[in-house]
């Protein structure tokens, strides 16, 4: 029975901890989320050699590898975005995100001539698809491929259908990093959904404001969490495939709100590496886009279409 009471579940899974809210007592539904959650991190993980996506890494330079038509059909069209965006999103950027692995237990300052050398291996035009035979192939050994930016968005709406399927109309996914919101907000008398912004400079969960609107994705893509710092500089994981160094710029923290997650993870890694100002710009001109900026210096900056409550 549909109620003003919410039921909230949460598993660790992909290195975060996923949270499901309901407002019916369905566990069967939030069975289905973890087990589908389960399957897809094993197709997508960069950290589980088994997965579908280390097969092909681990077949760079060697042979064509056959993938199910889902690991298929996300490669495909991430490899497109990343066309077109190379300088910025880029899912060839793997030998990168390894050789550096922040957030990892062993994350650590490369020599620079280690960076050049994997530089030369993030070439988004040497991954091949065979659409008939449902193949990728990486040409050349060490090359890999890394859906951490992508992925999560993928899946958040992907549980969208699975909700569907299942005729549950309001409900809070949040994948970490990745919240989407469904339906109306019972809780609450004029229906919106309140949605905070986590302050990168606090621990997790401390949020620097809010925004309130109807059912929508808000995807962040943030420096604040994964990172460290070594001999008074700062590292973080969302590396630049031009210099093969942590990119700097004037970002901190970028949330996307938008109807798809997919999207939503897109825009929030191109809205990053543009900065701020001109970040700005790129989401303003989009329909069917909003975003919340965080500057390293702790200024906060939304585009005009959002509905934004500070917390001072
Ligand atoms: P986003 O800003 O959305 O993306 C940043 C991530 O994208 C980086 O961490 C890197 O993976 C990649 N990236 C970096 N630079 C670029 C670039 N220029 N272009 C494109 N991509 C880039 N974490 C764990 O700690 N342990 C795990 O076992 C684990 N398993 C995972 C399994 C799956 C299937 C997925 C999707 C993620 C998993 N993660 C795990 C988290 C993963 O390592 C990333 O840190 C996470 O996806 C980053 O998401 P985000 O929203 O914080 O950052
Ligand atoms: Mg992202």
């Amino acid at each position: 029975m549909i109620s003003n009471k919410k039921y909230v579940s949460q598993f660790a899974l992909m290195g975060t901890i996923i949270s499901i809210t309901l407002f019916e007592n369905r566990p069967q539904v939030v069975f289905a989320i973890f087990r589908y959650l389960q399957r897809v991190e094993h197709q997508f993980s960069a950290n589980n050699q088994q997965s579908e996506l280390m097969q092909i890494n681990q077949n760079a330079g060697h042979q064509p590898v056959m993938v199910s038509a889902t690991v298929f059909n996300l490669i495909k069209y991430a490899v497109r975005f990343s066309r077109q965006h190379s300088n910025s999103f880029n899912i060839a950027v793997g030998p990168l995100v390894k050789l550096w692995h922040v957030g990892f237990a062993d994350q650590h300052v490369p020599k620079d001539i280690e960076i050049k050398k994997r530089l030369q291996l993030v070439d988004i035009n040497a991954i091949k698809l065979n659409e008939t035979k449902k193949t990728i192939y990486l040409e050349y050994p060490g090359m890999e491929l890394d859906l951490g930016a992508i992925a999560k968005g993928y899946f958040a709406d992907q549980i969208g259908e699975l909700l569907r399927d299942f005729k549950i109309k309001d409900a809070i996914i949040d994948l970490g990093g990745n919240v989407v919101t469904f339906g109306i907000n019972r809780l609450v008398d004029n229906k919106l959904w309140q949605i905070g912004i986590q302050d990168p400079q606090q621990s997790r969960g401390v949020i620097l404001g809010r925004v309130q609107s109807s059912a929508c994705s808000a995807v962040t893509s943030g420096i604040g969490e994964r990172n460290f710092n070594i001999n008074g500089r700062f590292y973080h994981h969302i590396i630049s495939p031009q210099t093969g160094y942590p990119l700097e710029n004037d970002v901190t923290q970028v949330t996307i709100f938008s109807k798809s997650s997919l999207q939503g993870e897109l825009l929030s890694t191109i809205a990053f590496f543009a900065g701020s100002v001109e970040g700005l710009q790129l989401i303003e001109a989009k329909k069917d886009a909003a975003a919340v900026f965080v500057t390293r210096t702790g200024e906060i900056k939304t585009t005009n279409n959002l509905d934004f409550e500070a917390i001072v």
